[in-house]
């Protein structure tokens, strides 16, 4: 791999590994979903030195994942040997693992994926001969070997995954968290070996396409290789505002790629890390790249940053995970606070940009100035027939209670002032409430989106369009959000491969922030965490992209508009994916602490 996997061209004979090798091998489940098929299939492509690696994937991998590659190829007579049990060509006794440059290494990658498919096929020609070989597989049994024709280089083709084994079946993940993750490998890959061109397609779409720069030697440690992948993963302007960085210390090298914080994200999976140019998920070091942008980014908020660390091989255990997506370091301390320190001091140097910093710890009271009421009012005596009855009787006094979301209408409220950029403070018939400003404004977007979204006037057409250049996951979702933001009023046309070109959007949003809005529903559309029933994704996804923010300052006319708009939704009390819009302290227990009853 790297540079060591383009040089690996010398093809080496393929035999089975002795016994006690394989069996030092931890044994994998490697084969557990069509992603893992996809991972495998680049690794050996890679390994044989491929330069332009295509990938095609119909419904999501589980009907066909196809990848052809310019390598090596494999010698006819080891075709048979190449697809049966532990056989590799790149490792031969257990001194060898320690000394890994390639990324497979097991050899039983083949014959599983051979075992799980309904149908498999290999395609390859080897360098030095003049014709290529098939081999085809049913269900893990041979059923055809014969000479064709095709250029130096490799194909596999995978049919119907998990075919025979309907248990299998049943437990993949939706297909558009399957296609997310397919969409992962395949960018990890072109992250990992910019310098080779990879082009996938999805049921007939593009979603990414690396072409390396033409010219110059760019070899897989040069950081402009690297800028370009993150340009075809990401965005250009991603690429553009990102910063460089690279250290050395005690046998360690680090380098990559960090965003700027404004393009900052919802999810972690901007945050890329490649040990010994293996893709690899650490939580460690990923929270260290967290730890470093924590003056720049708001809460929630998580960066872009493509981090490759170099160290010696036998410092590392690749062989802790059976689809060697984490590793173990010698000394992970150390790479920690490697990782945060070259990260930090990078962004602290480029401070050109406005740091976005909250101020999370400062108390914050918006004084509401035409009030003249009194914080707390008692409730009149007699009068009980307002929420919330049992909830509040059973808490002990002090104790905030979450009122339980039901269908309930809120009575009037009356604006106190906001409370850490996060909380409006107000004030109910029966005591202090704290609404969650950014919970608030989503659900009542959601209702008002909901409610408008078959009337064709509820669009507002941009006077100048917006051309959004997608990522690859974005363009990935695009297909899954589509015809629901259509309804919604979003007018979208695909613009080539990885652009949408957007003419309108709902009225209920705010035209200022459609971009942003846009990106984020698109990325919500492949996140696969689980929804309540009865509850429509998309909308709520554009409720909470158009609403509010934690951390902005409202002022009391804003804070009372939206009370207003709160009190008249249908479901006032919790945000559309179910967490509460609002607390409540009843006057009855402030009373009960103040030793007034
Ligand atoms: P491993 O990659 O761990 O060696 P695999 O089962 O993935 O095991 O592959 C078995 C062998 O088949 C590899 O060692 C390699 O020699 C050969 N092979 C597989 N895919 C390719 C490819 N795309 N091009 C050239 N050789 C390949
Ligand atoms: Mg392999």
């Amino acid at each position: 791999m790297n540079q060591a996997g383009s040089q690996q061209v010398a093809q080496a004979a393929i035999r089975e590994l002795p016994a006690p090798v394989a069996a030092q091998i931890a044994a994998g489940e490697v084969i557990e979903r069509p992603a893992a098929v996809l991972k495998e299939l680049l690794e050996n492509a890679l390994d044989a030195g491929a330069n332009r690696i295509e990938v095609e994937l119909n419904e999501a991998g589980r009907q066909r994942i196809a990848v052809h590659d310019d390598g090596n190829g494999i010698p006819p007579e080891q075709l048979r040997l190449a697809v049966g049990r532990h056989a590799t060509s790149k490792l031969r006794t257990v001194d060898d693992l320690s000394q890994l440059t390639t990324y497979g290494f097991r050899g039983e990658a083949l014959p599983a994926i051979a075992a799980a498919a309904g149908r498999l096929t290999v395609t390859t020609r080897a360098r030095s001969q003049p014709a290529a070989a098939l081999i085809e597989y049913e269900c893990g049994r041979l059923v055809r070997e014969q000479t064709g024709a095709r250029a130096p280089g490799t194909s596999v083709e995978v049919w119907d995954l998990f075919q025979g084994q309907p248990a299998r079946r049943a437990f993949l993940a939706k297909p558009r968290a399957e296609r997310q993750a397919l969409v992962r490998v395949a960018s990890d890959v072109a992250l990992a070996e910019p310098q080779r061109a990879l082009r996938l397609t999805i049921d007939g779409r593009t979603p990414l396409a690396h072409e390396p720069a033409a010219g110059g030697s760019t070899g897989a440690h040069d950081l402009e290789a690297l800028r370009g992948a993150l340009a075809s993963v990401f965005r250009a302007g991603v690429a553009e505002r990102a910063l460089a960085f690279s250290a050395e210390h005690s046998g360690m090298g680090l380098d990559g790629w960090c965003g700027s914080p404004e393009d900052v994200r919802r999810q972690r999976d901007g945050i890329r890390l490649f040990v010994n140019g293996r893709p690899v998920h650490d939580r460690r070091l990923a929270y260290a790249v967290q730890e470093a942008y924590r003056d720049w980014l708001p809460s929630g908020g998580f960066p872009i940053a493509v981090v490759r660390l170099r160290v010696p091989p036998a410092s590392v255990d690749v062989n802790v995970h059976p689809a060697k997506t984490e590793v173990k370091l010698r000394q992970p301390e150390l790479a920690f606070s490697l990782v945060q320190r070259t990260i930090r001091s990078a962004l602290a140097e480029s401070r050109r940009r406005t740091p976005l910093r909250l101020a999370s710890d400062a108390l914050e009271f918006a004084e509401d100035a035409g009030s003249t009421q009194p914080l707390l009012r008692v409730r009149p005596q007699g009068v009980s027939a307002l929420p919330p009855a049992n909830a509040v009787a059973e808490a002990s006094p002090g104790q905030l209670v979450e009122l339980a979301p039901e269908h309930r209408s809120l009575p009037s409220l009356r604006t106190i002032g906001q409370m850490h950029r996060t909380f409006i403070v107000a004030e109910g018939p029966d005591g202090l409430l704290l609404v969650d400003q950014h919970a608030a404004h989503e659900r009542v977007l959601y209702e008002r989106l909901l409610s408008q979204s078959s009337e064709p006037q509820a669009r507002q057409p941009l006077i100048q369009p917006i051309t959004l250049e997608l990522d690859a996951a974005e363009a990935a979702n695009w297909n899954v959000a589509a015809a629901r933001l259509e309804s919604l009023g979003f007018e979208l046309d695909p613009f080539g491969e990885r652009a949408l070109i957007l003419r309108s959007l709902p009225k209920a949003l705010d035209s200022a922030a459609a971009e942003q809005l846009l990106r984020g529903i698109l990325r919500d559309a492949g996140d696969r965490t689980a929804e309540p029933a009865r509850f429509d994704p998309v909308t709520a996804s554009a409720a909470c992209h158009g609403s509010v923010r934690r951390g902005s300052v409202l002022d009391s006319v804003a804070m009372s508009a939206l009370l207003r708009d709160l009190e008249r939704c249908e479901n006032p009390h919790s945000c559309p994916r179910g967490r509460p819009t609002l607390v409540e302290i009843a006057a009855e227990d402030l009373l009960r602490r103040f030793r007034r009853k």
